[in-house]
Order: structure tokens, then C-alpha cells, then sequence
């Protein structure tokens, strides 16, 4: 019997790498994008890994009547809800945006779940939840929350506490908000990985355009962070460590009875802005023009996970490196030529 598993945002860049660890691990993918901030040339990768075309419906999650019927149609195993906006600079220019369709698409499901007896949700959350964390700069899932500082911040924030109210009301449904650090790289095959829409916002599809010529140069947000060289830190997470995650949420969540759990999804460990570059160029062999700018408006200085929740309840750690990251995320922008990217 095929075991399926609702992915929603399942197009997008950490949704993809998952679609196909789910299929590695014996489960069957229902990938609901509607590819409005995803690429085709998804589906291509997809197929060409997994050796068939995943099952994929076009639909806004959104669409109250559209995902009923999904959820008439298959009996799923459980559901990672991944559709969601994801530029912080757009969601404080268009907060409306980020409330409406964040909010709007986990409610929907969480509505559906409720209706149809589907007990497992993976949610994806984010360590921009902690804010700027007081003091140690390792957060376990007991740091304090701090309100973020954009609008898409507190979609995250607020998804997390529909989700804990819905637990409340509901006890009998397994719930899990996993809060992701910085995820890089791209699937070894290079035939997934990120498609930045415009200018990069994040530091390594940044340093891969200007590497390959998209962007003029790199500008380091900031040299004078009380970090060990001055540049912010933050703890950089292999997109197929992260992927794979997921799946033992979905095998965890599927023996229980009644479970609400928050688990951050990272390495453990920090890594400067300029150990990020110097890694690139080593590993590479390509010199990055960049240079100091100002700082960046709302930058945290520095946060890392506590991984020990994760390894002790979901049986997960990090198994990829910041090298393995530098070079897929290196290889994927070359490949990314090829797609007409340029
Ligand atoms: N960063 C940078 N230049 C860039 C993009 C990012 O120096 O063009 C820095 C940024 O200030 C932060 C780190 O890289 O310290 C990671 O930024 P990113 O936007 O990737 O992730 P986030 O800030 O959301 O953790």
C-alpha cells in the first residue's frame, strides 16, 4: 500500500530535496504547488532523479475547495507544509501578502486535517523565531522566543502558536513545528536546487552569482560584530540533511498518539560570513570579489542550533559539510546556466 505523504510547497527549494528523500524512504509524494515562486525545471529534476514523474497538483494551498478534494482524494500518512512566502525585505514591504497567504495556507490544512482524521503535520518553522537570542548564542528549544523583525518573521512565529492551539483543542493529532537554521547547497545530482527569484537575499546563492559573474560582487554586511572576525554567524545547514529531517518527522509522528513537539533543525555549529567565503574559495578554486559594506537592517549577530533534541527524539543529525554545501551549491550554479537562467 502506498504511503502518502501531502507536500505542500513541494516545488520549492527544501521542499523538492524532500520529495525526493521521502521517495527513498519508501514513501509516495503529493507534491500540491501552484509554481508561483517555484521552477518548472523542478519537475524535470524530479523525474530524472526518481526515475518517474512525482504525483504533482497545481493549486494555491489556499483554495478551500481545491485542497478538500486533495484531501477526498488520498488518505495521507501524513503532511509537510512547506508553502509559504520567504522574502523578509517583500514581507515588510507587503505584510498583507505574507499574513494572507502564510496564515491562510496552514489554517486550510490544519482545517482539512481536522475534517478528514489526518493526524500528522510537519510544519516548517524557523530560528528566526528566537530573534536575537539574550546571552548564549546556542538556542535549544527552550531559548525564549523574541518577537522577529518582519512580517515574515511572525508568519513563522504565529503558524507556530496556531499550531500549538490546535494541538490544545485537538490532543489526538501529532504536530511538529521544526525550525530550520540556514539551509545550503543542492542535491549532488545538480538537477535541483535553489532558483533565486531577482537579486539572491541570502549569503550563498550570493556568493555563487558573483562567482559566476550574475552579480558584480559580494558585499559583507558588517565588520564589526563582536563575533571572532567581525561578521555575523549563523549555523548553515546542507539542504539534503535538512530534507531527510522531515522524513523521520513523518516516521516519528506516525507512531504516536497525541504529540506536539518543536525541534530545531541545524548542525550545531556557527560559521562566520568569512569563513563561509573562505570555504568557497578553497573548495572551489574560485576567488570571489566582494568587500565590507554597512550592516544589514535587522541582522541577528549571532545564533546557532542545539541540535540534541533533534538527535535524541528523531534519531537525525547533520551528516554533510559546509564543503559538500560550497561545492553543490557551486555545481547547481553552473548547471543553473544551462536552464537560462542568466
Ligand atoms: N550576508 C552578507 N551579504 C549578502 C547576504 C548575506 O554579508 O549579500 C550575510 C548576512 O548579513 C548574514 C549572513 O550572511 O550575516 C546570512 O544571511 P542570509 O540572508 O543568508 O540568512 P539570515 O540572515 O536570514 O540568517
Amino acid at each position: 500500500m502506498e504511503k502518502y505523504v501531502l507536500v505542500t510547497g513541494g516545488a520549492g527549494y527544501i521542499g523538492s530535496h524532500t520529495v525526493v528523500s521521502l521517495v527513498e524512504n519508501g514513501y509516495t509524494p503529493v507534491i500540491l504547488d501552484d509554481f508561483r515562486n517555484a521552477n518548472r525545471v523542478v519537475i524535470d529534476g524530479l523525474t530524472k532523479i526518481l526515475g518517474k514523474k512525482p504525483i504533482i497538483i497545481e493549486l494555491d494551498v489556499c483554495d478551500q475547495n481545491g485542497v478538500k478534494e486533495i484531501f477526498e482524494s488520498y488518505k495521507f500518512e501524513g503532511i509537510i507544509h512547506f508553502a509559504a512566502y520567504k522574502a523578509v525585505g517583500e514581507s515588510v514591504d507587503e505584510p498583507l501578502k505574507y499574513y494572507q497567504n502564510n496564515l491562510m495556507g496552514l489554517i486550510n490544512i490544519l482545517s482539512n486535517m481536522i475534517e478528514f482524521n489526518v493526524k500528522n503535520l510537519v510544519f516548517s518553522s524557523s530560528c528566526t523565531v528566537y530573534g536575537e537570542p539574550k546571552g548564549i548564542k546556542e538556542v535549544t528549544e527552550e531559548t525564549p522566543k523574541n518577537f522577529p523583525n518582519s512580517p515574515y518573521g511572525f508568519t513563522k512565529w504565529i503558524g507556530e502558536q496556531i499550531i500549538e492551539d490546535t494541538f490544545k483543542a485537538n490532543p489526538s493529532l501529532n504536530l511538529m513545528n521544526l525550525r530550520y537554521f540556514n539551509p545550503v547547497g543542492a542535491h549532488k545530482s545538480s538537477l535541483i536546487g535553489e532558483f533565486p527569484i531577482g537579486k539572491p537575499n541570502n549569503l550563498m546563492p550570493y556568493i555563487t552569482q558573483t562567482a559566476i559573474g550574475k552579480q558584480e560582487e559580494l558585499i559583507v554586511f558588517g565588520n564589526d560584530y563582536p563575533t571572532i572576525d567581525g561578521t555575523c554567524i549563523r549555523d548553515y545547514i546542507h539542504v539534503v540533511d535538512l530534507a531527510y529531517a522531515h522524513v523521520k518527522a513523518i516516521v516519528f509522528l506516525a507512531g504516536k498518539f497525541g504529540s506536539f513537539e518543536t525541534i530545531n533543525i541545524g548542525t550545531g555549529k556557527g560559521s562566520s560570513v568569512l569563513e563561509i567565503i573562505s570555504a568557497f574559495e578553497s573548495e572551489t578554486g574560485q576567488k570571489l570579489k566582494w568587500k565590507y559594506g554597512k550592516r544589514r537592517s535587522g541582522d541577528v549577530t549571532e545564533i546557532f542550533a542545539n541540535a540534541t533534541k533533534a538527535k535524541n527524539i528523531l534519531e537525525w543529525e547533520a551528516k554533510l559539510s559546509i564543503k559538500d554545501a560550497v561545492i553543490d551549491a557551486w555545481n547547481w550554479e553552473k548547471k543553473l546556466i544551462e536552464h537560462n537562467e542568466k
